[in-house]
């Protein structure tokens, strides 16, 4: 990889490894979520999708997510700024729009720990998809985020 490149390549110009390297093992883009037919504002609820592995905040089967999981959506140089449910500490999201990482960011801390120790992971607070009945998903939203924001 090369150096602190995050820090002056755009996103559209990472290798494969540094653009996954990117990614802050947050797991926050796992947390299922759900759309209001009538609004549009996406709820997002601390359950986490089935294959997340909360204790990493990993995805327990990366290369197969998509056949696996059909609502995995697979984030792109192009789709950053469109994807407006990306937490804003997203390294993805941080980098779009020219913040920077965080010092908690592996990349800078050399650390993967480093996020879950800042309570940024959801490592702390998410539940397993399995382990909740689908008539108790309302109960489980923790932000809205509404259409126009
Ligand atoms: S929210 Fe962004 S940084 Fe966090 S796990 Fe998802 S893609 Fe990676
Ligand atoms: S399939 Fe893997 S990457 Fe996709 S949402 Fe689930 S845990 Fe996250």
């Amino acid at each position: 990889m090369r150096e602190r490149f995050w820090e002056w390549l755009p996103l559209s110009a990472l290798t494969h490894e540094e653009w996954e390297a990117l990614c802050d093992g947050c797991g926050q883009c796992c947390l299922l979520k759900l759309e209001d037919e009538d609004t549009g504002d996406i709820a997002t609820l601390d359950v986490a999708c089935q294959l997340l592995d909360i204790g990493s905040c990993r995805c327990s089967d990366y290369d197969n997510r998509f056949q696996r999981v059909p609502g995995c959506t697979q984030l792109t140089p192009d789709r950053v700024g469109d994807f407006r449910w990306l937490p804003h500490s997203c390294a993805y999201r941080r980098v779009h729009e020219g913040r920077g990482l965080a010092d908690w960011h592996p990349l800078i801390s050399g650390d993967p720990d480093s996020v879950h120790r800042a309570g940024v992971s959801v490592s702390h607070y998410a539940v397993s998809e399995p382990d909740v009945p689908d008539d108790e998903l309302d109960d489980h939203i923790i932000a809205v985020l509404p259409i126009h924001e």
